[in-house]
Protein backbone atom coordinates (compact mmCIF):
# COMPACT_ATOMS: atom_id res chain seq x y z
CA UNK A 1 0.00 0.00 0.00
CA UNK A 2 1.28 3.27 -0.62
CA UNK A 3 -0.32 7.13 -0.11
CA UNK A 4 -1.16 7.45 -3.45
CA UNK A 5 -3.43 4.51 -3.21
CA UNK A 6 -5.29 6.49 -0.49
CA UNK A 7 -6.37 9.12 -2.75
CA UNK A 8 -4.28 12.05 -1.40
CA UNK A 9 -3.44 14.94 -3.66
CA UNK A 10 -0.34 15.45 -5.26
CA UNK A 11 0.54 18.55 -2.36
CA UNK A 12 0.13 16.49 0.07
CA UNK A 13 2.12 13.34 -1.40
CA UNK A 14 5.07 15.48 -1.96
CA UNK A 15 4.98 16.46 1.42
CA UNK A 16 4.98 13.04 2.81
CA UNK A 17 7.49 12.23 0.87
CA UNK A 18 9.81 14.94 2.02
CA UNK A 19 9.38 13.61 5.56
CA UNK A 20 10.45 10.08 4.20
CA UNK A 21 7.81 8.41 4.88
CA UNK A 22 6.80 5.11 1.96
CA UNK A 23 4.13 3.40 3.59
CA UNK A 24 0.95 4.35 5.64
CA UNK A 25 1.02 3.19 8.81
CA UNK A 26 -2.10 1.13 9.82
CA UNK A 27 -4.07 4.22 11.45
CA UNK A 28 -3.48 5.89 8.47
CA UNK A 29 -4.32 3.66 5.73
CA UNK A 30 -7.78 3.38 8.12
CA UNK A 31 -8.15 6.47 8.86
CA UNK A 32 -7.35 8.42 5.67
CA UNK A 33 -9.93 7.06 3.10
CA UNK A 34 -12.71 7.66 5.99
CA UNK A 35 -11.80 10.94 7.07
CA UNK A 36 -11.47 11.86 2.97
CA UNK A 37 -15.64 10.24 2.97
CA UNK A 38 -16.31 12.99 5.26
CA UNK A 39 -17.93 10.85 7.86
CA UNK A 40 -17.28 10.74 11.78
CA UNK A 41 -14.37 8.94 12.94
CA UNK A 42 -13.67 6.83 16.14
CA UNK A 43 -10.19 5.71 16.15
CA UNK A 44 -8.09 3.88 19.23
CA UNK A 45 -4.53 4.81 18.63
CA UNK A 46 -1.46 6.34 21.00
CA UNK A 47 0.91 8.16 19.88
CA UNK A 48 3.20 6.80 17.92
CA UNK A 49 1.21 4.88 15.79
CA UNK A 50 1.11 7.98 13.15
CA UNK A 51 -2.34 9.25 14.34
CA UNK A 52 -1.13 12.65 13.39
CA UNK A 53 -0.77 12.34 10.06
CA UNK A 54 -3.49 9.87 10.20
CA UNK A 55 -5.80 12.92 10.76
CA UNK A 56 -3.80 16.31 9.36
CA UNK A 57 -3.49 14.60 5.85
CA UNK A 58 -7.36 13.81 4.92
CA UNK A 59 -8.40 16.73 6.92
CA UNK A 60 -5.94 19.02 4.55
CA UNK A 61 -7.25 17.50 1.62
CA UNK A 62 -10.80 18.18 2.43
CA UNK A 63 -10.08 21.91 3.08
CA UNK A 64 -7.83 22.26 0.43
CA UNK A 65 -11.37 22.41 -2.24
CA UNK A 66 -13.47 24.48 0.09
CA UNK A 67 -13.92 28.43 0.63
CA UNK A 68 -11.45 30.57 2.48
CA UNK A 69 -13.07 31.15 6.05
CA UNK A 70 -14.30 34.46 7.07
CA UNK A 71 -12.43 37.16 9.50
CA UNK A 72 -11.65 35.59 12.88
CA UNK A 73 -13.46 32.23 11.87
CA UNK A 74 -11.99 28.44 11.47
CA UNK A 75 -12.19 25.66 9.61
CA UNK A 76 -11.12 22.66 11.14
CA UNK A 77 -10.11 22.71 15.24
CA UNK A 78 -8.06 20.73 16.92
CA UNK A 79 -8.01 20.10 20.40
CA UNK A 80 -5.03 18.74 22.36
CA UNK A 81 -4.72 17.84 25.63
CA UNK A 82 -1.06 19.46 26.26
CA UNK A 83 1.20 22.49 24.80
CA UNK A 84 3.96 20.23 23.42
CA UNK A 85 1.12 18.18 21.60
CA UNK A 86 -0.51 20.98 20.45
CA UNK A 87 2.62 22.76 18.82
CA UNK A 88 3.72 19.23 17.74
CA UNK A 89 0.22 19.07 15.87
CA UNK A 90 0.92 22.16 14.42
CA UNK A 91 4.56 21.14 12.84
CA UNK A 92 2.49 18.52 10.98
CA UNK A 93 0.18 20.60 9.90
CA UNK A 94 2.39 23.15 8.14
CA UNK A 95 5.04 20.58 7.21
CA UNK A 96 1.84 18.41 5.60
CA UNK A 97 0.20 21.45 4.17
CA UNK A 98 3.68 23.29 2.79
CA UNK A 99 2.54 23.17 -0.50
CA UNK A 100 -1.09 24.20 -0.30
CA UNK A 101 -2.19 27.87 0.69
CA UNK A 102 -4.03 26.71 3.76
CA UNK A 103 -3.00 29.06 6.79
CA UNK A 104 -2.95 27.57 10.00
CA UNK A 105 -1.88 28.35 13.78
CA UNK A 106 -1.24 26.72 17.46
CA UNK A 107 -2.86 28.50 20.49
CA UNK A 108 -2.37 27.27 24.01
CA UNK A 109 -1.59 29.08 27.55
CA UNK A 110 0.95 30.04 29.39
CA UNK A 111 2.17 32.90 26.51
CA UNK A 112 1.02 36.50 25.69
CA UNK A 113 -2.25 36.29 24.12
CA UNK A 114 -2.07 38.96 21.63
CA UNK A 115 0.04 37.20 18.56
CA UNK A 116 -2.53 34.59 19.01
CA UNK A 117 -5.18 36.99 18.20
CA UNK A 118 -3.62 38.56 15.56
CA UNK A 119 -2.60 35.28 13.91
CA UNK A 120 -6.40 34.53 13.66
CA UNK A 121 -8.13 37.67 12.64
CA UNK A 122 -7.94 37.24 9.09
CA UNK A 123 -9.69 33.77 9.42
CA UNK A 124 -8.04 30.29 9.83
CA UNK A 125 -8.19 26.90 7.88
CA UNK A 126 -6.87 25.16 11.08
CA UNK A 127 -6.66 25.64 14.20
CA UNK A 128 -4.91 23.67 16.85
CA UNK A 129 -5.44 24.55 20.74
CA UNK A 130 -5.32 23.48 23.84
CA UNK A 131 -9.29 23.57 25.62
CA UNK A 132 -8.59 26.77 27.97
CA UNK A 133 -7.38 28.91 25.61
CA UNK A 134 -9.29 28.60 22.88
CA UNK A 135 -12.33 29.56 25.53
CA UNK A 136 -10.52 32.21 26.60
CA UNK A 137 -10.39 33.43 23.02
CA UNK A 138 -13.28 32.47 22.33
CA UNK A 139 -15.73 34.60 24.93
CA UNK A 140 -13.37 37.16 24.05
CA UNK A 141 -15.04 36.62 20.74
CA UNK A 142 -11.24 37.03 19.33
CA UNK A 143 -12.36 33.45 17.39
CA UNK A 144 -15.20 32.40 15.61
CA UNK A 145 -16.27 28.49 16.02
CA UNK A 146 -19.86 28.68 14.12
CA UNK A 147 -18.31 27.87 10.88
CA UNK A 148 -16.12 24.62 11.84
CA UNK A 149 -16.34 22.29 9.85
CA UNK A 150 -14.32 19.35 11.02
CA UNK A 151 -13.44 19.04 14.61
CA UNK A 152 -10.46 16.85 15.88
CA UNK A 153 -9.97 15.40 19.51
CA UNK A 154 -6.73 14.67 19.70
CA UNK A 155 -5.49 12.47 22.60
CA UNK A 156 -9.01 12.72 24.33
CA UNK A 157 -8.63 10.40 26.73
CA UNK A 158 -5.85 12.63 28.23
CA UNK A 159 -7.90 15.77 27.96
CA UNK A 160 -10.33 14.07 30.50
CA UNK A 161 -7.76 12.80 32.66
CA UNK A 162 -7.02 16.12 32.82
CA UNK A 163 -10.33 17.93 34.06
CA UNK A 164 -11.06 19.65 30.35
CA UNK A 165 -14.65 18.22 29.67
CA UNK A 166 -16.13 20.99 30.81
CA UNK A 167 -14.04 23.35 28.61
CA UNK A 168 -15.00 20.65 26.03
CA UNK A 169 -18.61 20.34 26.29
CA UNK A 170 -18.39 24.68 26.28
CA UNK A 171 -16.47 24.51 22.83
CA UNK A 172 -19.14 22.10 21.25
CA UNK A 173 -21.67 24.49 22.47
CA UNK A 174 -20.85 27.16 19.89
CA UNK A 175 -19.63 24.77 17.13
CA UNK A 176 -22.15 24.50 14.30
CA UNK A 177 -23.98 21.45 14.38
CA UNK A 178 -23.35 19.83 10.79
CA UNK A 179 -19.63 18.84 10.96
CA UNK A 180 -17.03 16.29 10.51
CA UNK A 181 -16.01 14.77 14.30
CA UNK A 182 -13.01 12.87 14.80
CA UNK A 183 -12.20 11.15 18.20
CA UNK A 184 -8.78 9.87 18.87
CA UNK A 185 -8.15 8.24 22.22
CA UNK A 186 -5.50 5.85 23.50
CA UNK A 187 -8.07 4.27 25.55
CA UNK A 188 -11.59 3.74 25.80
CA UNK A 189 -13.27 4.31 29.45
CA UNK A 190 -17.22 4.72 30.18
CA UNK A 191 -16.24 8.53 29.97
CA UNK A 192 -14.88 8.33 26.60
CA UNK A 193 -17.58 6.13 25.32
CA UNK A 194 -20.34 8.60 26.67
CA UNK A 195 -18.47 11.82 24.90
CA UNK A 196 -18.16 9.46 21.86
CA UNK A 197 -22.01 8.91 22.02
CA UNK A 198 -22.88 12.43 22.30
CA UNK A 199 -20.16 13.72 19.74
CA UNK A 200 -20.32 11.17 16.90
CA UNK A 201 -22.65 10.44 14.32
CA UNK A 202 -22.61 6.75 13.08
CA UNK A 203 -18.76 7.14 13.51
CA UNK A 204 -16.16 4.74 11.85
CA UNK A 205 -15.05 2.62 14.18
CA UNK A 206 -10.40 2.02 13.56
CA UNK A 207 -8.48 -0.03 16.15
CA UNK A 208 -4.93 -0.53 15.64
CA UNK A 209 -2.96 -3.10 17.51
CA UNK A 210 -2.01 -1.34 20.66
CA UNK A 211 1.29 -0.34 20.91
CA UNK A 212 1.06 -2.38 24.41
CA UNK A 213 1.17 -5.63 22.36
CA UNK A 214 3.16 -4.11 19.39
CA UNK A 215 6.52 -2.43 20.96
CA UNK A 216 8.71 -5.71 20.57
CA UNK A 217 11.33 -3.30 19.20
CA UNK A 218 11.57 -1.98 22.54
CA UNK A 219 13.89 -4.04 24.89
CA UNK A 220 12.29 -3.75 28.26
CA UNK A 221 14.20 -4.65 31.10
CA UNK A 222 13.04 -4.44 35.11
CA UNK A 223 16.12 -3.31 37.59
CA UNK A 224 15.27 -4.25 41.40
CA UNK A 225 17.06 -2.03 43.36
CA UNK A 226 16.13 -0.25 46.96
CA UNK A 227 13.94 3.28 47.01
CA UNK A 228 17.33 5.11 48.34
CA UNK A 229 19.37 3.92 45.30
CA UNK A 230 17.57 4.67 42.75
CA UNK A 231 19.48 7.92 41.74
CA UNK A 232 23.11 6.11 42.45
CA UNK A 233 21.25 3.36 39.66
CA UNK A 234 20.49 5.51 37.19
CA UNK A 235 23.67 7.52 36.93
CA UNK A 236 25.77 4.68 37.08
CA UNK A 237 23.81 2.53 34.46
CA UNK A 238 23.87 6.21 32.47
CA UNK A 239 27.72 6.65 32.79
CA UNK A 240 28.25 3.16 32.22
CA UNK A 241 26.45 2.44 29.34
CA UNK A 242 27.46 5.34 27.75
CA UNK A 243 23.31 6.36 27.25
CA UNK A 244 22.85 9.39 25.64
CA UNK A 245 19.36 11.06 25.31
CA UNK A 246 17.33 9.23 28.21
CA UNK A 247 13.77 9.82 29.00
CA UNK A 248 13.81 9.58 32.19
CA UNK A 249 10.16 9.52 34.24
CA UNK A 250 9.11 10.41 37.53
CA UNK A 251 5.77 10.25 39.19
CA UNK A 252 5.88 14.20 40.15
CA UNK A 253 6.95 17.78 39.57
CA UNK A 254 9.33 17.65 42.43
CA UNK A 255 10.85 14.36 42.07
CA UNK A 256 11.55 15.45 38.57
CA UNK A 257 13.27 19.36 39.79
CA UNK A 258 15.19 17.00 42.27
CA UNK A 259 16.26 14.36 39.78
CA UNK A 260 17.26 16.71 37.54
CA UNK A 261 19.31 18.76 39.69
CA UNK A 262 21.07 15.67 41.66
CA UNK A 263 22.16 14.19 37.93
CA UNK A 264 23.47 17.84 36.88
CA UNK A 265 25.51 17.82 39.82
CA UNK A 266 26.89 14.53 38.62
CA UNK A 267 27.97 16.00 35.66
CA UNK A 268 25.47 14.39 33.73
CA UNK A 269 23.26 17.47 31.45
CA UNK A 270 19.57 16.56 32.83
CA UNK A 271 16.51 19.07 32.94
CA UNK A 272 13.37 18.68 34.44
CA UNK A 273 10.14 19.06 31.72
CA UNK A 274 6.68 19.78 33.54
CA UNK A 275 3.81 21.82 33.92
CA UNK A 276 5.21 24.52 36.09
CA UNK A 277 7.84 25.14 34.33
CA UNK A 278 7.04 28.33 31.85
CA UNK A 279 7.03 27.39 28.24
CA UNK A 280 10.40 28.90 27.32
CA UNK A 281 11.89 26.89 30.09
CA UNK A 282 9.70 23.89 28.44
CA UNK A 283 10.90 24.51 24.47
CA UNK A 284 14.51 25.40 25.92
CA UNK A 285 14.77 21.72 27.55
CA UNK A 286 12.86 20.06 24.64
CA UNK A 287 15.34 21.81 21.59
CA UNK A 288 18.31 20.83 24.21
CA UNK A 289 17.61 17.13 24.43
CA UNK A 290 16.25 16.90 20.88
CA UNK A 291 19.77 18.28 19.26
CA UNK A 292 21.91 15.73 21.48
CA UNK A 293 22.90 18.74 23.76
CA UNK A 294 20.67 17.57 26.97
CA UNK A 295 22.19 13.71 27.83
CA UNK A 296 18.67 13.77 30.09
CA UNK A 297 15.39 15.06 30.31
CA UNK A 298 13.17 14.34 33.25
CA UNK A 299 9.13 14.29 32.86
CA UNK A 300 6.11 13.80 34.38
CA UNK A 301 3.76 11.67 32.50
CA UNK A 302 1.46 14.42 30.85
CA UNK A 303 4.04 16.88 30.24
CA UNK A 304 5.91 13.65 27.95
CA UNK A 305 2.08 12.99 26.75
CA UNK A 306 2.91 13.73 22.66
CA UNK A 307 6.63 14.37 22.60
CA UNK A 308 7.20 13.43 19.55
CA UNK A 309 11.32 12.50 19.43
CA UNK A 310 12.52 10.36 16.87
CA UNK A 311 14.46 7.30 17.56
CA UNK A 312 14.92 7.74 21.65
CA UNK A 313 17.20 5.30 22.33
CA UNK A 314 16.72 4.95 25.94
CA UNK A 315 13.44 5.32 28.62
CA UNK A 316 13.66 4.79 31.92
CA UNK A 317 11.11 4.60 34.67
CA UNK A 318 12.49 6.39 37.27
CA UNK A 319 8.91 5.59 39.26
CA UNK A 320 6.81 3.25 38.23
CA UNK A 321 3.31 4.87 36.93
CA UNK A 322 0.35 4.69 39.16
CA UNK A 323 -2.18 3.51 35.97
CA UNK A 324 -0.42 0.79 33.71
CA UNK A 325 -1.44 2.36 30.51
CA UNK A 326 1.31 5.47 31.43
CA UNK A 327 4.03 2.67 31.32
CA UNK A 328 2.91 1.82 27.75
CA UNK A 329 2.46 5.09 26.78
CA UNK A 330 6.45 5.87 28.36
CA UNK A 331 7.82 3.31 26.86
CA UNK A 332 5.87 4.39 23.27
CA UNK A 333 8.47 7.33 23.40
CA UNK A 334 11.13 4.95 22.53
CA UNK A 335 11.61 2.59 19.20
CA UNK A 336 9.38 4.50 17.44
CA UNK A 337 8.45 3.98 13.79
CA UNK A 338 10.65 0.82 13.58
CA UNK A 339 13.68 1.80 15.39
CA UNK A 340 14.58 -0.22 17.96
CA UNK A 341 14.66 1.07 22.04
CA UNK A 342 15.46 0.47 25.41
CA UNK A 343 12.79 0.67 28.48
CA UNK A 344 14.13 0.14 31.40
CA UNK A 345 12.47 0.51 35.34
CA UNK A 346 13.80 1.19 38.15
CA UNK A 347 11.21 -1.12 40.62
CA UNK A 348 11.87 -0.58 44.26
CA UNK A 349 9.60 -2.96 47.03
CA UNK A 350 6.87 -0.03 47.13
CA UNK A 351 6.00 -0.60 43.49
CA UNK A 352 5.84 -4.51 43.24
CA UNK A 353 1.80 -4.23 42.73
CA UNK A 354 2.29 -1.72 40.31
CA UNK A 355 4.59 -3.45 38.28
CA UNK A 356 1.82 -6.59 38.61
CA UNK A 357 -0.57 -4.49 37.47
CA UNK A 358 1.51 -3.39 34.50
CA UNK A 359 2.56 -7.35 33.20
CA UNK A 360 -1.11 -8.23 33.69
CA UNK A 361 -1.62 -4.67 31.52
CA UNK A 362 1.11 -6.47 28.26
CA UNK A 363 0.04 -9.80 29.13
CA UNK A 364 4.14 -10.89 29.68
CA UNK A 365 6.48 -10.60 32.75
CA UNK A 366 8.97 -8.55 32.20
CA UNK A 367 12.80 -10.09 32.88
CA UNK A 368 14.13 -8.75 35.93
CA UNK A 369 17.88 -7.84 36.79
CA UNK A 370 19.63 -6.89 39.63
CA UNK A 371 23.03 -4.79 38.85
CA UNK A 372 25.85 -5.86 41.02
CA UNK A 373 26.63 -3.59 43.36
CA UNK A 374 22.81 -2.68 43.73
CA UNK A 375 21.11 -5.58 45.46
CA UNK A 376 17.93 -5.01 47.09
CA UNK A 377 17.83 -5.58 50.81
CA UNK A 378 16.03 -8.64 50.58
CA UNK A 379 14.27 -7.71 54.21
CA UNK A 380 13.00 -4.38 52.88
CA UNK A 381 9.25 -3.32 53.52
CA UNK A 382 7.35 -1.41 51.49
CA UNK A 383 5.91 1.97 52.02
CA UNK A 384 3.17 3.92 51.11
CA UNK A 385 3.64 5.85 47.30
CA UNK A 386 3.64 9.43 47.75
CA UNK A 387 2.01 12.15 46.16
CA UNK A 388 0.43 9.58 43.13
CA UNK A 389 -1.65 11.31 40.46
CA UNK A 390 -5.27 11.07 40.82
CA UNK A 391 -7.24 9.87 38.73
CA UNK A 392 -11.27 10.58 39.09
CA UNK A 393 -14.11 8.50 38.72
CA UNK A 394 -11.94 5.48 38.76
CA UNK A 395 -12.89 5.51 34.61
CA UNK A 396 -12.05 2.60 33.28
CA UNK A 397 -8.26 2.26 32.75
CA UNK A 398 -7.66 -1.14 33.63
CA UNK A 399 -4.94 -2.93 35.07
CA UNK A 400 -4.04 -0.22 37.63
CA UNK A 401 -1.93 -2.35 40.15
CA UNK A 402 -3.00 -0.04 43.01
CA UNK A 403 -2.81 -2.11 46.03
CA UNK A 404 0.59 -1.60 47.86
CA UNK A 405 1.71 -1.78 50.79
CA UNK A 406 0.65 0.53 54.12
CA UNK A 407 -2.29 1.32 51.88
CA UNK A 408 -0.96 4.22 49.67
CA UNK A 409 -2.78 7.28 48.99
CA UNK A 410 -6.16 7.11 47.24
CA UNK A 411 -7.87 9.03 44.88
CA UNK A 412 -10.81 11.14 46.06
CA UNK A 413 -12.09 13.79 44.22
CA UNK A 414 -10.55 16.83 44.61
CA UNK A 415 -7.15 15.75 46.12
CA UNK A 416 -3.76 16.16 44.93
CA UNK A 417 -4.52 16.40 41.12
CA UNK A 418 -1.83 15.29 39.98
CA UNK A 419 1.21 16.21 37.90
CA UNK A 420 -0.13 19.31 35.96
CA UNK A 421 -2.76 21.84 35.98
CA UNK A 422 -5.94 20.70 36.17
CA UNK A 423 -8.54 23.03 33.93
CA UNK A 424 -10.13 24.79 36.67
CA UNK A 425 -6.60 25.81 38.15
CA UNK A 426 -5.01 27.36 34.97
CA UNK A 427 -3.95 30.55 35.43
CA UNK A 428 -5.26 32.98 33.72
CA UNK A 429 -2.36 35.44 33.38
CA UNK A 430 -2.28 38.20 31.08
CA UNK A 431 0.72 39.98 28.59
CA UNK A 432 3.32 37.35 28.99
CA UNK A 433 6.20 37.27 26.37
CA UNK A 434 4.15 37.31 23.47
CA UNK A 435 6.58 34.51 22.03
CA UNK A 436 3.58 33.19 19.74
CA UNK A 437 2.73 29.88 19.63
CA UNK A 438 2.90 27.98 17.11
CA UNK A 439 3.54 29.31 13.36
CA UNK A 440 1.81 30.59 10.36
CA UNK A 441 1.41 27.93 7.73
CA UNK A 442 4.11 28.66 5.13
P1 LIG B 1 2.28 10.00 15.83
O1 LIG B 1 1.65 8.72 16.25
O2 LIG B 1 1.43 10.81 14.98
O3 LIG B 1 2.80 10.74 17.04
O4 LIG B 1 3.57 9.66 14.93
C1 LIG B 1 4.63 8.91 15.41
C2 LIG B 1 5.90 9.04 14.61
O5 LIG B 1 5.83 8.30 13.41
C3 LIG B 1 6.25 10.46 14.19
O6 LIG B 1 7.62 10.61 14.48
C4 LIG B 1 6.01 10.51 12.73
O7 LIG B 1 6.92 11.41 12.13
C5 LIG B 1 6.27 9.09 12.31
N1 LIG B 1 5.46 8.65 11.16
C6 LIG B 1 4.20 9.00 10.88
N2 LIG B 1 3.76 8.38 9.77
C7 LIG B 1 4.77 7.59 9.33
C8 LIG B 1 4.94 6.70 8.24
N3 LIG B 1 3.96 6.46 7.37
N4 LIG B 1 6.12 6.07 8.11
C9 LIG B 1 7.11 6.29 9.00
N5 LIG B 1 7.03 7.12 10.05
C10 LIG B 1 5.87 7.77 10.24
Amino acid sequence: MTFSELGLRAELLSAVEAQGYTTPTPIQQQAIPAVLNGGDLLASAQTGTGKTAGFTLPMLQRLAGGPRPGKRQVRALVLTPTRELAAQVGESVADYGRHLTLKSHVIFGGVGQQPQVDAIRPGLDVLVATPGRLLDLQQQKHVDLSRVEILVLDEADRMLDMGFIHDIKKVLRVLPEKRQNLLFSATFSNEIQALANKLLDDPKMIEVARRNTTAELVDQAIYRVDREKKRELLAHLISAHDWHQVLVFTRTKHGANRLAEQLSKQEIPAMAIHGNKSQSARTKALAAFKTGELQVLVATDIAARGLDIEELPHVVNFELPNVAEDYVHRIGRTGRAGSEGQAVSLVCVDEHGLLKGIERLIKRDLEKRIEPGFEPDPNAKPEPIENGRNRRGGGGRGGNGQKRGGGGQNRGQGQNRGAEQPAGARRRRRGGNGNGGGRQQA
